[in-house]
C-alpha cells in the first residue's frame, strides 16, 4: 500500500460527466489499496471566466478581492468531486487550501508556498477517507487572507502536498498523454517523452510549456519526488519527471536526444527604456525599482551607448500582466534618471530550445538560427543557459518558429498526438 497524490486539471473536471469520470478513477486507486489525496483545479475555463468578470467591473481589480474570487473556482470543484465520490460509496472530505495547511507569502496573485501543515489531510487519510484539496490557493498567516499561487498553480499545490505527506508519487492528470517535445496543440507530430529530467523540465516550464507549473518542478526536484504526468482521459502510461533518465547517462535510449523539447510563450511583453544615461548605478536603480514591485524580469539587452550622446537603450521582458505596473513605476523615476521615453511592446513571443545534450553538442545554436532564418523569422533578443537557447520573435511568427525548430532537430514522429480536451485557453 502506498500514498498517492493525484491532481486533476480543469479540463479533466470540465463538467458533471468529467467529475464523475475522475471520481471513478480516484475510487479505483483507493480500491487498489492506496491512500489517496487529491488536488483539483477549477472546472474548465472557470478561472478565465472569473477573471473576465472581474475585468468587466473594474480595469484594475484589487489583489485581495481577486484572490477571494478566483479561489472560489477550486472550491466548487472540490465539493462536487467529494460528492461524486460519496455517490460511489466512498468517503471523501474536501478542504480549502487554508484548511489543508497550505501557508504562503502574502503577495496576491503570485504567492509562494512557505510550508504545508497537512494535519487535517493526514487525519482524513488515517480515517480511511479520500482527501480532496482545492488547488492553486493558500493562506498568509500574517494577513490571514487567502492567496493564489499564479496561473497553473494547482500543480504546485499537488507536489507541495505530496512532499509534505511523503507520498510515493505525485500524478498530474491533464488533457494530453504526457510531456511532449512541443505543445501538441501546435505540433501534432510532437513525440511523447517517456521520461524527462527535473533539470530539463524546469527549463521547459520556465520557457512556457504550461503542462507543468514551474514551481511544482522546483519543489519536486528539491524533495526528489517523482511526478507522473498523464491523461485522465486514457490509461496510457505518461511521462515520468525524475532526477535521471532510466538507464542513466549510458542508457541507450531515445531520451538521450540532444533536444528534449521546443517551448513557446506568449505571456511576455517587452519594455524598452530609450535614451538612458550610461552611468554607473543607473541599471541597478532601474531594476531595483522593478524588483521592489515584486515584478520578475526575464531577458535583458543593453545596447552599446553611442559615444556622441553617452546614451543607451535598455530592453527587458516581463509578464504582460505586470506591464502596466512596470510602465507606471518607471515613469515615476524618469525625472530622477533622465531617460527619454518608455516603449511598451506586447506583440512578442518567446521561442526556446531545451536539452541537456546541448552541453556536449556544438552547432545547436547555428542550426536553430538557420532554421528560423529559413522560415523568415527575425530574432529580436537572445538569451541562453547551459541547456537552453531562447529567442524573442514577433508573436505572430511564433507558431511557425516552433514547427520549424521541431523539424530542424528531427523531433517529428508519424503518429498524431491526441489532445483529449480543454480549449487551450
Ligand atoms: P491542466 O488544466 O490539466 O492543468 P494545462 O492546460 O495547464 O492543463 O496544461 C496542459 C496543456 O499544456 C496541454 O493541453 C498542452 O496544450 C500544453 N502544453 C504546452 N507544452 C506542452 C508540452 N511540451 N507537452 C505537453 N503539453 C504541453
Ligand atoms: N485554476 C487555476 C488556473 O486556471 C489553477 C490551475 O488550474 O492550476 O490557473
Ligand atoms: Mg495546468
Amino acid at each position: 500500500m502506498g500514498l498517492i497524490v493525484q491532481k486533476f486539471g480543469g479540463s479533466s473536471v470540465a463538467d458533471a460527466e468529467g467529475l464523475k469520470r475522475v471520481a471513478s478513477r480516484i475510487v479505483a486507486t483507493k480500491k487498489a489499496g492506496h491512500q489517496v489525496a487529491v488536488v483539483v483545479s477549477a472546472m474548465g475555463d472557470t478561472t478565465d471566466e472569473l477573471l473576465d468578470l472581474a475585468e468587466q467591473v473594474t480595469p484594475m481589480p484589487n489583489g485581495r478581492e481577486l484572490d477571494m474570487l478566483l479561489t472560489a473556482g477550486e472550491r466548487i470543484s472540490m465539493a462536487l468531486l467529494a460528492m461524486a465520490i460519496g455517490n460511489l460509496g466512498h468517503e471523501a472530505r474536501s478542504f480549502t487550501g487554508s484548511q489543508a495547511g497550505v501557508l504562503t507569502t502574502s503577495t496576491h496573485g503570485k504567492a509562494r508556498i512557505i510550508d504545508v501543515k497537512p494535519g487535517r489531510i493526514v487525519e482524513a487519510l488515517n480515517d480511511g477517507a479520500i482527501a480532496i484539496v482545492a488547488g492553486f490557493q493558500g493562506i498568509n498567516q500574517d494577513t490571514n487572507d487567502v492567496t493564489t499561487l499564479g496561473r497553473g498553480g494547482s500543480d504546485t499545490t499537488a507536489v507541495a502536498l505530496a512532499a509534505a505527506l511523503e507520498a510515493d508519487v505525485c500524478e498530474i492528470y491533464t488533457d494530453v498523454d504526457g510531456v511532449y517535445t512541443a505543445d501538441p496543440r501546435i505540433v501534432p507530430s510532437a513525440r511523447k517523452l517517456d521520461s524527462i529530467t527535473y533539470e530539463e523540465m524546469l527549463e521547459l516550464a520556465a520557457s512556457g510549456a504550461k503542462v507543468l507549473h514551474l514551481r511544482c518542478v522546483e519543489y519536486a526536484r528539491r524533495f526528489d519526488l517523482p511526478i507522473h504526468v498523464r491523461s485522465s482521459f486514457s490509461n496510457n502510461e505518461g511521462t515520468w519527471v525524475v532526477k535521471d533518465h532510466p538507464g542513466g547517462a549510458s542508457g541507450d535510449n531515445m531520451e538521450q536526444a540532444i533536444i528534449a523539447g521546443v517551448a513557446h510563450d506568449k505571456t511576455e511583453a517587452k519594455i524598452t527604456i530609450v535614451g538612458v544615461p550610461d552611468r554607473t548605478g543607473v541599471a541597478a536603480r532601474i531594476f531595483q525599482t522593478i524588483a521592489d514591485a515584486d515584478i520578475n524580469i526575464d531577458m535583458i539587452v543593453q545596447n552599446v551607448s553611442a559615444a556622441a550622446t553617452g546614451l543607451t537603450d535598455i530592453s527587458f521582458t516581463l509578464p504582460k500582466s505586470d506591464g502596466a505596473e512596470a510602465t507606471r513605476i518607471l515613469k515615476d523615476i524618469q525625472g530622477e534618471i533622465g531617460f527619454h521615453s518608455i516603449q511598451y511592446d506586447d506583440q512578442i513571443g518567446k521561442l526556446s530550445l531545451v536539452g541537456a545534450g546541448m552541453r556536449s553538442h556544438p552547432g545547436v545554436t547555428a542550426t536553430f538560427f538557420a532554421c528560423l532564418a529559413d522560415a523568415g523569422l527575425n530574432i529580436e533578443m537572445i538569451s541562453t543557459s547551459e541547456i537552453r537557447i531562447s529567442v524573442i520573435v514577433r508573436e505572430g511568427d511564433l507558431e511557425k518558429g516552433v514547427k520549424a525548430a521541431h523539424t530542424a532537430f528531427d523531433l517529428d514522429v508519424d503518429d498524431e498526438a491526441v489532445v483529449h480536451g480543454g480549449t487551450g485557453r
